[in-house]
């Protein structure tokens, strides 16, 4: 998963502030709009990852944003609101949101959520188109959860393929520690990054050559055919 593109429509500008931050911080892009009628505007540009939408907006309801949202884009929508009550969360989840947030929650959660949205939606999307992936001499089999170097069955554990697969979907490109972590453990990205560090190692000596799997200094790692 690359980072995500979040549409944020909330005129808080003290829970806007704090939300932007905390999508920043795992490096995903945020665009946030204060109304519910700018928030539309922006949700036709179309190729937004979420919407995290407040439902108390200044121009109008944040249920008729979803509503419209849902005639034109499908994306997924959580909401994020003060109002707790079942009627509001029924009507919302009714009118096409995905998940509905109360006020106030942490970030943690927030994050956690989204990812869940994400997920659902890509798998909802894109049903079990999984391939083999080859990257040089290499194989990765998600359906069959075999990896092969130079025709030779890597011998990995569960985590050690998610890490491998996970690479493998995007070679050449650097992945971020906290992204790896969060999407193949599943967890924030305070997690330890001592973890990765030893399934890259393990990963590195059964590839047979430490080149597959290349580290960037304060940012990540990168799979490629060794040169
Ligand atoms: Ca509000």
């Amino acid at each position: 998963m690359r980072g995500m593109k979040v549409l944020l429509i909330e005129d808080d500008a003290a829970i806007a502030g704090a939300i932007v931050d905390s999508l920043e911080a795992v490096s995903w892009a945020v665009v946030h709009e204060q109304t519910g009628h700018a928030g539309l505007a922006r949700i036709q540009e179309g190729n937004w990852d979420v919407i995290l939408l407040d439902l108390g907006l200044p121009d109008m309801d944040g249920i008729e944003v979803a509503r419209q949202a849902r005639t034109s884009q499908t994306v997924p929508i959580i909401v994020i609101s003060a109002r707790g009550d079942e009627t509001d969360r029924v009507l919302a989840l009714e009118l096409g949101a995905d998940d509905y947030l109360v006020k106030p929650f942490g970030m943690r959660e927030l994050l956690a959520r989204i990812r869940a949205v994400h997920r659902r939606w890509n798998q909802a999307g894109q049903a079990p188109q999984e391939t083999a992936l080859t990257i040089g001499d290499l194989t990765v089999d998600p359906r069959a959860r075999r990896a092969h170097v130079t025709g030779v069955e890597m011998m990995l554990t569960p985590k050690e393929f998610d890490v491998l697969y996970y690479l493998a979907l995007d070679p050449g490109t650097v992945h971020r520690r906290e992204t790896i972590l969060a999407d193949v453990w599943d967890m924030n990205w305070y997690g330890s990054t001592k973890t990765l560090d030893a399934h890259v190692a393990a990963l590195r000596k059964k590839l047979g050559n430490p080149g597959w799997i290349e580290s960037v200094r304060g940012v990540g790692f990168r799979l490629q055919a060794p040169q």
